[in-house]
């Protein structure tokens, strides 16, 4: 009898004394605390009718009872399905219409609006979940005995997650048991968590870098963390001193720069800081060091694969680099068209394979196919090269790719060239129609402060550094780049807004 995932994230739960989270106000939930409303709460689910392989979706706020109810699903043997709190309900209808979940939890604010949107639907059951424990799911689990853990095999699935979707239909990674329990085992172990961390935690739960990466890693080093409902600079300083740890997306170190408090004394008890889901600067990274001693781990992985590689726990952490692939994962650079794998040091798409990547996407059998080699790789649409340490780089994603006059432009290039330029904070390079070259090159681009450069400052300070189909035919600049809530600039966003610029007549 055994539950391949849930017997590793509940494997603290006996120390029931021993802490799991730290919230803002001071509360502290233990190990027995939280594991004693999963419990109850996987009970609930089991007794509502909710199977071995359901979809329970769950669209609520972060809070403890949040993390709950996740690990309560995989006790339970249910698929846990979180979705991003930005979506409104005509996109709740579609993740409904393609998932088929036969239990639902939304926001108290919202959940009569998610009731109707179900009720529509036929049999789900719909319960609320607040922030501090309000809601009617709570209520029902109240006395709710207790009912074994559901069996399930590595093979199972324990989660699906909608990808963010930027062109075409959201598609929903199942992942299994092994996906997640394999990935967090190693990266617990690369990076030296253990049960005297702290993470100072401020990512969003419905992802895969806040939930899996994050809390999966605390649970399975008996680790504790400081839950913050989001990222804010003030309050996480305030906090860092009870902390030994920080996973963040690029944008928060960025922000930290920006604040004062930021000094090497402030950080000096400090024992990891890693950075993802986005690409780190390199000129954060060196920042971040030359302020705290401190070289941030950037690491680089996607919904669909869990975690890939990793910069070194000890050794070099080169800024702009993903680091080495992690123990049991397989990765390759292929020619995006024919799949022939490159030599070491040429630019292709990025290929994984290990026990970390996921089975296909819910009911997409042909996009699924599509998107894996015949020998098992997964083709990420992460554009990269590997050097010849071994270090694996990002250079975009394949679909930013921009093809000009039929020569291919990677927009990093040509991004790290205009960061260079005295007086710009950061920029985005993207493609746009235009009639004579297909596509044009376009430049958006944030000032420092107080800078005044002008579109033809740019122009003319990469004409010699850059041959003349990578240079930006148009320069346009920003207060800010247009970011998801994982930091992502949001190309798409972009390429929509500057979409007409080249038509002819345009100005
Ligand atoms: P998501 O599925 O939302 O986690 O997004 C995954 C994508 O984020 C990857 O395919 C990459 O394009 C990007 N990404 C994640 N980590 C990194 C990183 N360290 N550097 C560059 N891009 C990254």
């Amino acid at each position: 009898m055994s539950n391949h995932l849930f017997d590793a994230l509940a494997r603290h739960a006996p120390d029931r004394s021993r802490p799991l989270i730290d919230l803002a106000d001071g509360t502290r939930v233990s190990y027995g605390e939280t594991f004693d409303l999963v419990a109850r709460l996987a009970s609930h689910l089991i007794r509502a009718g909710v199977q071995p392989g359901d979809r329970v979706a769950v669209q609520v706020e972060k809070s403890w009872q949040n993390l709950a109810l996740y690990l309560a699903c995989v006790r339970a043997g249910a698929v846990f399905l979180p979705l991003n709190t930005a979506y409104q309900l005509a996109e709740l209808d579609y993740f409904f219409g393609d998932a088929q979940p036969s239990f639902v939890v939304a926001r108290p604010e919202t959940v009569e609006d998610v009731r109707k949107l179900c009720a529509a639907r036929g049999k789900n059951i719909v319960e609320s979940l607040g922030t501090n424990g309000d809601g009617t799911l709570l209520k029902a689990v109240a006395n709710a005995p207790v009912l074994p853990v559901v069996d399930r095999s590595p093979d199972d699935l324990a989660a699906i997650l909608y990808t963010s979707g930027t062109t075409g239909r959201s598609k929903g990674a199942m992942l299994t048991h092994e996906n997640l329990r394999s990935n967090a085992e190693v990266l617990t172990d690369c990076w030296r968590f253990s049960g005297k961390d702290v993470l100072l935690h401020a990512l969003p739960i419905f992802h895969t870098h806040g939930l899996f990466v994050a809390c999966d890693v605390i649970l399975l080093a008996g680790a504790s963390m400081i839950f913050l409902p989001r990222f804010e600079a003030d309050q996480f300083m305030s906090l860092m001193p009870k902390a030994t740890s920080v996973m963040a997306v690029p944008t928060f170190y960025v922000r930290l720069l920006d604040h004062p408090g930021l000094t090497r004394e402030a950080t000096k008890h400090m024992r990891l800081f890693t950075s993802g889901s986005a690409p780190l600067l390199a000129e954060t990274h060196r920042a971040f060091s030359e302020r705290t001693g401190h070289a941030i781990l950037e690491r680089y992985g996607m919904t669909e694969t869990n975690m890939n590689t990793s910069n070194p726990y000890d050794g070099d952490r080169i800024p702009g680099t993903v680091g080495f692939p992690l123990p049991g994962v397989e990765v390759r650079v292929a020619d995006p068209e024919t799949g022939r794998v490159l030599p070491q040091g040429e630019v292709g798409v990025l290929e994984v394979r290990g026990p970390n990547v996921f089975p296909g996407y819910w009911r997409m059998p042909e996009k699924t196919k599509a998107e894996f080699r015949a020998d098992g790789f997964f083709i990420t649409g992460d554009v990269s090269k590997i050097d010849e340490r071994g270090y694996v780089h990002i250079v975009g994603r394949a679909k930013d790719l921009v093809i000009t006059g039929g020569y291919n432009v990677y927009p990093k290039e040509v991004e790290t060239e205009l960061d260079a330029i005295d007086g710009v904070q950061e920029s985005a390079v993207i493609g746009v129609p235009h009639p004579d070259f297909g596509e044009g090159v376009t430049a958006v681009v944030v000032r420092e402060r107080g800078a005044s450069l002008t579109e033809a400052d740019i122009i003319s300070a990469l004409s010699e550094r850059l041959a003349k189909f990578k240079q930006p035919k148009r320069v346009f600049f920003v207060e800010e780049l247009p970011r998801n809530t994982m930091g992502k600039v949001q190309k798409n966003v972009l390429r929509e807004t500057y979409a007409q610029i080249y038509d002819r007549g345009a100005a």
